[in-house]
């Protein structure tokens, strides 16, 4: 078994669509980034691919390279997916904390739970996607940007 951790921050901008966890929320600002700038997917496969020693999503998918300009992170999640699985691992289950303080997150975190469950092709109980606000400390509570921490286990197929 491998375990590996995430964390990624993203600012918030006016102009631009909030996407977390594939899940387009309604909300007067939005992340800013090269791709979509989901955070919380960004902080996912950076700890799958952190089980694995295999350096991290900027390294994957450089944000110099036009083709990944505006990406789906579920796309990039799946290709992610895919490594890991070219590696002989699969996903035994991952834990995902997002901080924002507003929107308020938890209409939207099954939502999210299937998306990604869908793309790693695993069920909704092996992903935990979980929101808080930092109490208003720092810029995550003050609005300037949201914040994702992760961590994943996988296995070895032939274990
Ligand atoms: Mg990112």
């Amino acid at each position: 078994m491998r375990i590996g951790h995430g964390y990624d921050v993203h600012r918030l901008a006016e102009g631009r669509r909030l996407v977390l966890g594939g899940v387009e929320i309604p909300f007067e600002k939005g992340l800013l980034g090269h791709s979509d700038a989901d955070v919380l997917v960004h902080a996912l496969m950076d700890s799958m691919l952190g089980a694995l020693a295999l350096g991290d999503i900027g390294k994957l998918f450089p944000d110099t390279d036009e083709k990944y300009s505006g990406a789906d992170s579920m796309k990039l999640l799946a290709e992610v997916v895919r490594l890991i699985g070219s590696q002989g691992y699969r996903i035994v289950n991952a834990d995902v904390t997002v901080c924002a303080q507003r929107p308020k997150l938890s209409p939207y975190i099954s939502q999210m739970r299937e998306n990604i469950a869908g793309v790693c092709g695993c069920e909704v109980s092996q992903i935990s996607v979980k929101a808080t606000t930092e109490e208003g400390l720092g810029f995550t509570g003050d609005g300037s940007g949201i914040s994702a921490a992760a961590v994943c286990l996988l296995e070895n197929k032939t274990s």
